[in-house]
């Protein structure tokens, strides 16, 4: 019996020396023999000592296979070579098949080693930034081999599970539709916005990066030697980079050095609300869109288009057959899923209200929901975080029982007293035209405007970024309290006796002035402390103790 030879199949990366691994250089260089596709084999040549390197046409993989086979049986040790990873659309599955058509076993045939190389996948994300992170598929989009149809079964399947998808073999001279269909089907389940990374010759001399998104990715150039990274619903893009976040920031606050869990915190269950639970076998189903939707405090939902289901078809034709009077309906076993987006809003009974009714106590219990939460703020409001599709619908239901709504995150809230009785009510209109002209304007950083409705100030109006108290007829004004920490203190008397009817541009003007010019995440007290005027009023330093005119309640 001849000596057995040895078969390498080897992955030598994106295309350039620096990526290809030590064991894909020894195996190259031990072979007798090189086979692989014309422009592989010059991309690689420079490497090799081979005496024979058989370099065929793009289509002719399975001749590859067949030579291979046929020279390490005669003794040979030859190295078939793939790009990338010769596992992923390359030449290992088709060494083996070969092998085994032949009866082959490791026991008793040659010996075989597939070497691992960085597939398109990785060599690409890196360019990108790190758009993978998080769960993702490649699906080769070349029908020569698989139909059409599983392609297309494989890419909606991706789409509706929120996978990044690594798209190979996207396009070729004669293959341009199925990008087209790709992403006709993607747009049905994912934003048009959705951050999509075109890599063309990665690690190679004409190498093109690509920053676009879904709806846009077919006007760009892409051809058979790009992968197509299409992001999942929470990559973004961020300094022309495409990053997939990993749901770190659920459980850690990525800018301070300390963090808020423990390290022997961080697996509890109750700091892991969205996990399986080991009892149960059960898992909320609030957190079953993507990793980061709390982190998105999204107001707008991704709705997949209106499409026409297996199951609205079937009932249509029910409905035909039994004539059209009686409408037929059938349960869904397997609803198509849409993706939900956790809204979050703030609801008050009112600005000078504290009072709350039955009817919108109903009402909040229908809107959150068994998967919503609903959280009693300092700020005087419930914070609600509901899963939906249709935000629209919940903000109806909750204006219509007389909800005052207010969005969540960097924006003005106005709070006042509950104006206990008589005259303080005369102040009430004030407040509300401040909470219609500015409640929920987007700023720099939270502005709390405190509003009491007499010098007693028992809300603590002189606490808040903008404190204004309603004594004798006229506003008392206070600017850039230092509402927290170990410092705090109280803002700075700036006006007192303003006229009623001076209050709303005197606001309205610290306001403008603070969101065209603070910093951003900058607090209403640090921008005054920094920049030491707002209007024409002087920074005074707080910490130190300021006498101001006594003020009884009711005064
Ligand atoms: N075995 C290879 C994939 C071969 S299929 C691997 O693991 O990477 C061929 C497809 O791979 C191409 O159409 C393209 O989508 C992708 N590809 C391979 N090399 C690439 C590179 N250097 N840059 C970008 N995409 C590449």
């Amino acid at each position: 019996m001849t000596q057995k030879g040895k078969i390498f199949v080897v992955g030598f990366g994106p295309g350039d020396f620096k990526h290809i691994t030590t064991r894909a250089v020894e195996a190259l260089q031990q072979s007798d023999m090189i086979i692989g596709y014309k422009t592989y084999v010059e991309l690689i040549q420079d490497l090799v000592n081979a005496k024979s390197i058989v370099s065929t046409g793009m289509t002719e993989e399975v001749s590859r296979a067949q030579e291979a086979v046929r020279q390490a049986e005669a003794g040979s040790i030859v190295s078939v070579i793939s790009s990338g990873d010769a596992g992923v659309y390359g030449m290992a599955g088709l060494v083996y098949e070969v092998l085994i058509e032949q009866g082959w076993t490791e026991a008793t045939g040659v010996a075989v080693e597939v070497v691992p190389g960085i597939s398109a996948i990785n060599s690409c994300a890196s360019l990108l930034g790190a758009p993978i992170m998080h769960d993702a598929c490649t699906i080769s989009l070349s029908d020569h081999l698989t139909p059409w149809n599983l392609i297309a079964k494989r890419v909606e399947a991706a789409a509706m599970a929120d996978f990044v998808i690594a798209l190979y073999n996207p396009k070729s001279g004669r293959r341009t539709r199925q990008i087209v269909e790709a992403q006709r089907i993607l747009l049905e389940y994912r934003s048009p916005d959705t951050p999509v990374g075109l890599v063309k010759s990665a690690y190679r001399e004409r190498q093109e990066i690509t920053m676009t998104t879904l709806a846009e990715m077919l006007e760009h150039d892409i051809g058979m030697l790009t992968t197509v990274v299409i992001g999942n619903s929470s990559t973004f893009f961020y300094d022309n980079k495409m990053i997939t976040p990993r749901g770190y920031q659920r459980k850690y606050t990525l800018g301070e050095e300390k963090q808020p869990l423990r390290p022997h915190q961080r697996l509890r269950e109750e700091n892991e609300p969205w996990a399986l639970n080991q009892q149960t076998g059960q898992a909320r189903d609030d957190f079953a869109t993507d990793p980061n939707a709390n982190r998105i405090q999204s107001t707008v939902a991704i709705k997949p288009k209106p499409k026409k289901t297996a199951l609205e078809m079937a009932t249509a034709a029910l409905t035909m057959i039994k004539g059209a009077t009686t409408e037929v309906k059938v349960t869904p076993k397997l609803v198509q899923q849409k993706i939900e987006s956790i809204f979050e809003l703030a609801v008050s009974p009112g600005v000078a209200n504290k009072f709350f009714t039955p009817q919108q106590m109903m009402t909040l219990a229908e809107v959150v929901g068994e998967a919503g939460t609903m959280e009693y703020t300092p700020e005087h409001q419930i914070h609600l975080k509901i899963p939906t599709t249709e935000p629209e619908v919940i903000t109806e239901k909750l204006r219509a029982v007389g909800f005052l709504l207010a969005p969540i995150g960097d924006v003005l809230n106005l709070k006042a007293c509950d104006f206990c009785y008589g005259e303080k009510a005369d102040s009430i209109p004030y407040a509300e035209e401040i909470q219609a002209k500015l409640g929920g304007l987007a700023l720099p950083k939270t502005l709390n405007i405190g509003f009491n409705g007499c010098g007693m100030a028992c809300y603590r109006a002189v606490f808040d970024d903008i404190g204004i108290v309603y004594r004798k007829q006229k506003f008392d004004v206070f600017i850039g309290a230092k509402p927290v920490g170990r410092t705090a203190h109280a803002g700075q008397p700036v006006v007192e006796g303003l006229e009623p009817e001076q209050l709303i541009s005197f606001i309205t003007n610290i306001v403008e002035e603070y969101k065209a010019n603070a910093h951003p995440n900058e607090r209403l007290f640090k921008y005054f402390k920094r920049v030491k005027k707002i209007l024409h009023f002087t920074y005074q330093d707080m910490s130190s103790k300021i006498e101001i005119e006594p003020a009884p309640c009711g005064d």
